[in-house]
């Protein structure tokens, strides 16, 4: 009737029983939504179930962050009302004069939390294109956190996390005291692809409001970890900063999860099958996605992915420069041109001109985010019709 919590459950049915259990009262199989602010006592600081006032905890929002933490492998879900504020508050976290390393394709809204938000509160960041050999070197006595995000946006670059997370143990064993920990935002891959925490990182952050609620129809962000400390420290913050999510968006997003398996999967599958007709295609000049064997991280991939999986995103440069990619983009029929990702229809951009377009030419080509480069989201349509919409509009450039 209700799931046990001491028995491990394979990943599809946690996605569907996890924080989910059926109503006591009503035996309502789906959660209500309980848009009350506030809850009754029976005597002074003497709730009556769990909840005092909804910014502090909700039933909705626990029910998602406890779904979300089983999808994770994680002890603790905490869930803020968009990606931008779990990074934020995570940054948020630290003390002044900390010193934060990052890999330097970050997402572009964290890249300028990192380098305009928290140096305002003392909180200095470098970033690297190679942080598996520079790590090392770049460690600092105030460092107290790395960022990292696999694939990268948009030339989808794998990192290894157990590298990584080996080389911050080690510089761990001298600094007690203050540990560094290990971030990874794994919003490309989703939960059913990509379980950083497995790997060793010390918190995974995801944008909800792609491929977990995965219906392009809410924002808002979460934040697993399996550290009492951490989770103290982020829960204390989550309560004082009020970036929290509502209890509809909360619901929405637990029933998107739901069928995280299912989509991820289908969007994995249809991904492959897109990038294999772009490799042969004579339009285009290179393709980068995780599941083909060629890509050049493949041996990370097949020990970091679930099933070797390569996720649902692609991005591939095209012969005619900025102006054949955006030809690229008008020309397809079930791909809609438009920024994000992670949801069931498909999406394709051009991240020079789009999503990349704050950075400058020269520090966009260091990561290889060409003006020719288009990056498609590949949802769960049917794989045929996918397909042919890719080829028939490169036929148009
Ligand atoms: C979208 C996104 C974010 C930010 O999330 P929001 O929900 O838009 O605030 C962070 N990281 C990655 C990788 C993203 O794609």
């Amino acid at each position: 009737m209700t799931i046990d919590s001491s028995k491990t459950y394979k990943f599809a049915t946690l996605a569907v029983h996890a924080g989910s259990p059926h109503d006591p009262t009503t035996g309502a199989v789906i959660p209500a939504i309980s848009l009350s602010t506030t809850f009754a006592q029976s005597g002074a600081a003497v709730p009556v179930g769990e909840y005092e006032y909804s910014r502090s905890a909700n039933p909705n929002r626990d029910g998602f962050e406890k779904a979300i933490a089983a999808l994770e492998g994680g002890k603790h879900g905490l869930a803020f009302s968009s990606g931008s504020a779990a990074t934020a508050l995570i940054l948020q976290s630290l003390a002044q004069g900390s010193h934060a390393i990052s890999i330097g394709d970050v997402y572009g809204g964290t890249h300028r939390y990192f380098s305009r938000v928290a140096v305002t509160h003392g909180v200095e960041t470098t970033f690297t294109n190679s942080i598996k050999d520079e790590l090392e070197s770049l460690i600092r006595p105030e460092t107290s956190l790395v960022w990292i995000e696999s694939p990268s946006n948009p030339t989808l670059s794998v990192t290894d996390i157990a590298h990584v997370a080996n080389i911050i143990k080690q510089a761990n064993l001298s600094r007690a005291d203050k540990p560094i920990f290990l971030v990874v935002d794994n919003t490309f891959l989703s939960p059913y692809v990509q379980n950083p925490l497995a790997h060793g990182a010390d918190i995974v952050v995801h944008s909800v409001t792609k491929y977990i609620n995965g219906h392009s129809d809410v924002v808002m962000g979460v934040a697993v970890t399996s550290s009492d400390e951490l989770h103290d420290r982020l829960r204390f913050l989550q309560n004082a900063v009020g970036a929290v999510p509502s209890p509809f968006d909360s619901w929405l997003a637990h029933r998107g999860c739901k069928t995280l398996h299912l989509r991820a999967k289908t969007a994995s599958n249809n991904a492959q099958r897109v990038a294999e007709a772009l490799v042969v295609s004579d339009k285009v000049i290179a393709v980068n996605y995780p599941g083909l064997k060629t890509h050049p991280n493949y041996d990370v991939v097949q020990r970091q992915h679930r099933d070797s999986l390569g996720g649902g995103m692609v991005s591939f440069r095209v012969k005619g420069g900025a102006e054949a990619a955006n030809k690229f983009c008008q020309s397809t029929k079930v791909f809609v041109l438009a920024e994000s990702l992670g949801g069931i229809e498909s999406l394709c951009e051009v991240p020079a001109a789009m999503t990349h377009a704050g950075i400058s030419k020269e520090q966009r080509e260091l990561s290889g985010v060409y003006d020719d480069l288009v990056r498609l989201s590949v949802g769960i349509e049917d794989e045929e019709d996918i397909v042919q919409d890719v080829l028939q509009a490169l036929e148009q450039i």
